[in-house]
């Protein structure tokens, strides 16, 4: 089990299980929402995370503004992300890593999106590149 907050600790979180992986999103959102260069996410099934706490909700829809393909549930008061559901892969969550209260076991081996990787940034460790999601 593994627990996480938000910043302002009116969110709380608690993990079971071994994750599906650990991803590195390098997607112009990602860097967008974090404001980082990139979204560090343990992937997961929705059994395996219990959320204590209000989450608001932003909808990331396609083009013509009709599918919902990711919803980003972020804290209302301090406005950190904490989870996103992958509309297309359901019951699949992405948590975000820098909210677990020990990230030191954290290891990303899976990075996607790398069409949008920032020149600068190189990870080692990465077992799976794909260009998109
Ligand atoms: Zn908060
Ligand atoms: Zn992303």
């Amino acid at each position: 089990m593994a627990t996480g907050k938000c910043l302002c600790g009116a969110v709380t979180f608690e993990t079971s299980g071994d994750p599906i992986a650990t991803a590195v999103c390098h997607c112009d959102h990602c860097q967008r929402q974090s404001g980082g260069a990139f979204s560090v996410n343990v992937v997961m099934h929705e059994s395996q995370l219990k959320i204590n706490g209000e989450l608001r909700t932003y909808e990331e829809r396609g083009e013509n503004n009709d599918d919902v393909y990711v919803r980003r549930k972020f804290c209302p008061t301090c406005g950190s992300p904490v989870v996103s559901e992958l509309a297309k892969t359901a019951g699949v969550l992405a948590v975000k890593a820098g909210l677990l209260d020990d990230r030191s076991g954290v290891k990303p081996t899976v990075e996607v999106w790398c069409v949008d990787r920032q020149p600068w940034v190189s990870l080692p460790g990465m077992a799976v590149s794909l260009d998109r999601e």
